[in-house]
């Protein structure tokens, strides 16, 4: 199977190209040509299959070129029980008669991030060595917060790789900076910037796209990347844990073969809920895929009206890794649907431009078919947070909080009492402050700091802190360089020389 560009149908490229590159040259994103269709036969075989042996089911359709050894090792690198704490790797709880939980956090930085990134490195490695290529390939990073430590644990002493991350030196958590600079592995570098997430952020930019840098690189043999959800190999590997949640749920008898499910995921870059609806083009039976917006409701309104419109006030929320206003992932669907590459390379000329496009009638009719929109305010998610724990005793983080009010509104809003698949992106360790005050209160907490919310909220809960987090304030700080903006290339350039 072949992949062309969003932007550009004339593009065709196997899928360990389209990984090696990330994304393709005219700025499109690399999609599959067709889709895999998986039988409800096939499905039933599934349920009796471990994780790894689901992966190999579904990755193995799309990444044609890839041998079976080759796929072999990638996903027994990946999902393992050391790295997930459970052999389950992605389990289904059952929080109430139509509410199901699908607990993507169990890897080693307690987010679903892992989901994608424990296994990116290895099928990035082995698409560069199946294009040819000989090079080092260099990930660059800029982070906020979830997606920078998932990127180091995932390429940590992965050969052929090195990774760099810069986070901005106001802007992440105490644990996520503690999580980050005593990352472990021969060939990661870690380094804070003076400023805010802009600025870091701006500074990788600015790094990426400079051609004379590039030049200088390739003369030694090493080529930069990008580890965010544009590339292919970070959204297939998610496609996954659709089909195995169905599994779960057949093999548990919870549901009859066949039976249609409904999907909600909390969205931020809209990559998680895409692997859905790819999981749903597929074959799997899904009836509707509910998309959870918290304040930054762009695509709720995008879902409701056919317009994305990303002129509107930023809001910092409590689920930070959903602040997001442009979801990058959507142009894949925009393509999905229209297949038309001039129309999509339109679009995203005007969002560029103006902010703001409208969709033909003919995407807003497919999406309104299949999608719900809705959205989750401070006050909903904080009272789902409440209510969850009190009404079935189960804890969740403050983006899965906002799924469960979305579903609990559909529910309200249209009558449909289908059993709901609700992806939880995220530990409620990993965000204990906001998780704490919902159950308790502000005040009860606040003199509390990261490493005593862990204890209360394990002591009180009855929850095991993840081990990752539990070792965290024992462990050694190895990088404590701060930079400014404009020295980054210079960090970069002196830690590739060693
Ligand atoms: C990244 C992230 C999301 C958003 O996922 P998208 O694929 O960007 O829509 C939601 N929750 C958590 C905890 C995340 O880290």
């Amino acid at each position: 199977m072949n992949y062309t560009s969003t932007r550009d149908i004339n593009i065709s490229v196997k899928s360990s190209e389209a990984i090696a590159k990330g994304l393709s040259f005219e700025g499109g994103l690399f999609i599959p040509e067709s889709i895999p269709k998986i039988s409800l036969t096939n499905i039933k075989y599934m349920a009796e299959m471990s994780y790894r042996e689901r992966a190999k089911e579904i990755l193995g359709r799309f990444l044609t070129d890839f041998t079976d050894e080759e796929l072999n090792k990638c996903i027994n690198s990946a999902y393992t029980k050391e790295k997930f704490e459970t052999d389950a790797i992605a389990p289904v709880y059952k929080m109430n008669a139509n509410q199901y939980i699908l607990e993507l956090w169990h890897g080693p930085t307690c987010a679903f991030k892992d989901m994608a990134l424990q296994i990116l490195p290895h099928l990035m490695n082995v698409s560069v060595k199946k294009q040819g290529l000989e090079r080092e390939t260099v990930i660059l990073v800029a982070t906020s917060g979830d997606t920078g430590k998932a990127a180091l644990e995932g390429f940590r002493d992965v050969e052929g790789t090195k990774i760099i991350v810069f986070y901005p030196e106001d802007g992440v958590s105490s644990i996520q900076r503690l999580q980050m600079c005593t990352q472990a592995g021969s060939n990661v570098f870690v380094g804070a910037v003076n400023g805010n997430f802009d600025d870091a952020q701006s500074g990788v930019k600015k790094i990426f796209t400079d051609k004379e840098y590039e030049k200088e690189l390739e003369k030694k043999g090493k080529a930069l990347s990008s580890a965010n959800s544009i590339n292919w190999g970070r959204l297939v590997p998610q496609i996954v844990y659709y089909f195995s949640a169905y599994c779960d749920m057949l093999k548990a008898e919870e549901i009859q073969p066949g039976e249609e499910i409904n999907v909600c995921v909390p969205t931020g870059n809209f990559g998680n809920i895409l692997a859905a609806y790819y999981a749903k083009c597929m074959g799997l039976p899904i009836k509707k895929l509910i998309c959870a917006s918290n304040k930054n409701n762009v695509l709720t309104d995008f879902i409701n009206t056919g317009v994305y419109n990303r002129n509107r006030d930023f809001y910092l929320t409590s689920s930070p890794s959903m602040d997001i206003l442009i979801s990058s992932n959507l142009e894949r669907l925009l393509y999905m649907i229209s297949q038309d590459s001039a129309e999509v390379a339109e679009y995203m000329r005007k969002l560029t431009e103006d902010g703001k496009y409208e969709v033909s009638p003919k995407i807003k009719t497919t999406v309104s078919e299949n999608f719900y929109g809705g959205y989750a305010d401070e006050e909903k998610c904080s009272g789902a947070i409440k209510n969850s724990y009190e009404k079935y005793g189960y804890v969740i983080d403050t983006h899965t909080a906002v799924a469960v009010s979305v579903h609990d509104d559909y529910v309200k809003n249209t009558g449909d009492n289908t059993k709901t698949v609700i992806a939880s992106t995220a530990s409620p360790f990993k965000f204990n402050g906001d998780v704490l005050a919902s159950l308790e209160s502000k005040e009860g907490i606040q003199d509390l700091d990261e490493f005593r919310l862990l204890e209360r909220l394990s002591e009180k809960y009855d929850l095991r802190i993840p081990k990752s987090l539990a070792d965290l304030e024992e462990k050694e700080v190895r990088f404590e360089m701060v930079c400014d903006k404009n020295q980054m290339r210079a960090v970069i350039s002196e830690f590739l020389m060693n």
